[in-house]
């Protein structure tokens, strides 16, 4: 996987979000602030922009430009969660110029940890670590298993949506939404559902 691969894969989580801005936005009013489709539309409207007027040469100088941009761009929890993550995976990426899936497999894992060392919550807080920690499990056993780029990243991906479903009945212990105690109950996550938008970004540019 190159830098093209990588390239598109951003393209496709920039459109994902701007196609589904008002699902995250009604997602976030219910237990929010009603802003995280538009936090993230226009982070990633401005990464699109960055990438196009300095395309990576190499997966990481993209995941790393992806982060930075999200940081300076996005104000809000999720800015800093998410230009974390994709630098994260930017920086365990390196220098090379093709990654393997393994390699993929170790940056999700290490998006993971930049994320949960930033926001401190663990599994079954009611964050994007939801849905995020199944998906980076379910791609390094998928990896584990000798699966196929395409079959390991809808491994992903499946993960991903069913960890985002299964915030619903949770109590949300971190962030603005824990502020409603108990009342944050019945309303899935919106930094969860769209961690599943970026996992299935990523199958898509596989070619699922
Ligand atoms: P804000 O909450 O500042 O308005 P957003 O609405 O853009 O920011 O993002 C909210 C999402 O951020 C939540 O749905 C949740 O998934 C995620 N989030 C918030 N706090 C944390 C945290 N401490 N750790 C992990 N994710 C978090
Ligand atoms: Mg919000």
């Amino acid at each position: 996987m190159d830098a093209q691969f990588f390239t598109a894969w951003i393209e496709e989580v920039a459109r994902a979000v701007g196609a589904n801005r008002d699902h995250l936005t009604r997602l976030d009013a219910a237990i929010g602030d009603a802003d995280h489709g538009s936090n993230l539309d226009r982070g990633f409207t401005a990464v699109r922009e960055a990438l196009s007027a300095t395309p990576g040469d190499t997966p990481g100088a993209v995941l790393t430009l992806t982060g930075t941009t999200l940081i300076r761009k996005v104000g809000g929890a999720s800015g800093p969660l998410y230009g974390t993550a994709f630098r994260q995976m930017g920086k365990v990426l390196g220098s090379g110029a093709d990654v393997s899936l393994t390699d993929l497999a170790s940056a999700l894992e290490a998006a993971l940890a930049g994320v949960r060392r930033l926001g401190g919550a663990a599994e079954g807080d009611k964050t994007m670590v939801d849905a995020l920690a199944p998906a980076s499990r379910a791609l390094t056993a998928a990896v584990q298993d000798g699966m196929k780029a395409e079959e390991a990243l809808d491994a992903a991906r499946a993960a991903a949506e069913q960890g985002a479903r299964a915030t619903i009945p949770l109590q949300a212990r971190k962030g603005r939404a824990s502020y409603l105690g108990e009342r944050s109950i019945g309303h899935q996550d919106p930094g969860a559902a769209s961690t599943a938008l970026i996992l299935t970004a990523l199958h898509a540019a596989a070619g699922g």
